[in-house]
């Protein structure tokens, strides 16, 4: 199954220490909401969905200084690695203070997921979101939402001075919250300004409503909008993509650019189904997110992903072809081929698989993906080398004990509100 790209390889084998694969991109993720998942799943209305569970995570987000996202993106980013994910895109919005009002140090909430990133050894993408209206029709910000928001000039100064700490494990690129939230004119200004090559992710078709509005405000569906209105391509990861028209499908996979589908996120708040299998026939580019953190575990994003599809065919092995029959090695293959172009990292950290974990005794390269991927619930990966550091062994990271330490202490900090 090897498969060889940008110069690394893409393959699983079976060494003597396991079975060695390449880790896992996480194409999507807002690591302070780690601390509320599991917090939202009480019904408060009979209609609870994405908009209701909102409330429940902006009074989360209400209580975070950067000390309490440093200890909850800490905590996060040992269980990713753990997970077997090496690298993470940091959607991150929560820029200011609970008023609104900058913090001394304006990118200090920032700073807090790269000094998170850089003691657990996880390689970080970091996408500091513009966040600018509270919807299509260009309301202000609500109260909850102003700490989010910043002007197209205060934001670029933002990227500008994180881009002078980049290094190998550090990229920093540009998240367009939605296209409910930047207008227009901001989108271009932005869009001129990046550096080339520049990495650019947005929320774009998670939710029916969006749609809806987008085509009464802009005229026309938000993904159908983004491509006439922008040079999207391989920059770009559109996360979610999940309501989309035949059009949008072909136009996303012509265009060069990943969808990062949060599979277990998009469960989770009733976002609906990303049609897979068409975006498959079309040569599209994806990846997956573990967004809400519900779930972190690409086990689980990828087993859903494929589960989704079966429920809805009422068939089986929907993501595999004649050329490529296995369906986890399909899947696997999927989440490698978008993570350079999504992370910016061109580079192929390694994980390895208990070959003694009880679902893989016996296992061959043939099956190897399939058995990781679908089979059990004792997660098998075992050792994690990001940037030639050893930071997760015999299935603990090096730092997990501290961690947790600073998470609990955390957790009971934002739980006393
Ligand atoms: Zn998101």
């Amino acid at each position: 199954m090897a498969l060889r790209e940008n110069g690394g390889m893409h393959d699983i084998q079976l060494t003597e220490r396991g079975w060695a694969l390449p880790g896992i991109a996480n194409l999507h993720s807002h690591a302070f909401q780690r601390a509320m998942a599991g917090m939202a799943e009480r019904q408060g209305d009979p209609n609870d969905s994405f908009w209701t569970w909102r409330e429940t995570m902006y009074a989360m987000a209400a209580r975070f200084t950067p000390e309490l996202l440093r200890a909850v993106a800490a905590q996060l980013y040992v269980e990713m690695l753990e997970a077997g994910y090496t690298s993470v895109c940091e959607f991150h919005y929560l820029h200011h203070r609970p008023d609104g009002g900058f913090h001394d140090d304006r990118a200090a909430m920032s700073q807090a997921l790269i000094e998170a990133a850089r003691a657990t050894g996880i390689r970080l993408t970091l996408l500091p979101v513009l966040y600018m209206s509270g919807g299509f029709d260009g309301r202000a910000l609500s109260e909850r939402q102003r700490r989010f928001g910043h002007s197209v000039e205060d934001y670029l100064r933002l990227l500008e001075g994180l881009r002078a700490q980049e290094n190998a494990s550090l990229n920093i690129g540009c998240a367009l919250h939605s296209l409910r939230a930047v207008p227009e004119g901001a989108v271009r200004e932005v869009l001129a300004a990046l550096p080339q090559g520049s990495r650019i992710h947005i929320h774009i078709a998670e939710q029916m409503a969006e749609v809806e509005d987008s085509i009464a405000v802009r005229g026309a569906r938000p993904v159908r909008w983004l491509l006439d209105h922008a040079d999207v391509d391989a920059r770009w990861t559109l996360v979610h993509a999940t309501h989309l028209d035949d059009g949008e499908v072909r136009g996303i996979a012509g265009s060069g650019a990943t969808v990062a589908i949060c599979t277990t996120t998009e469960g989770n708040l009733g976002d609906g189904l990303f049609p897979l299998r068409d975006y498959l026939d079309a040569g599209g580019r994806w990846g997956v997110g573990s967004d809400s953190h519900i779930s972190v575990s690409p086990v689980e994003e990828l087993r859903w992903l494929e589960y989704g599809q079966r429920l809805r065919a009422q068939r089986r092995n929907i993501a595999s072809s004649a050329a490529m029959p296995s369906v986890g090695e399909t899947l696997l293959h999927g989440a490698w081929q978008s993570a350079a172009a999504s992370t910016g990292f061109d580079v192929i950290d390694e994980v390895v698989l208990d070959a003694d974990a009880p679902v893989l005794i016996g296992a061959t390269r043939e099956d190897v993906a399939d058995r990781w991927l679908f089979a059990g619930n004792r997660d098998a990966v075992k050792d994690v080398h990001v940037a030639g550091h050893h930071v997760v062994i015999n299935g603990r990271h090096i730092a997990h004990d501290a961690a947790l330490v600073d998470y609990r202490r955390a957790i009971t900090t934002l739980l006393a509100g």
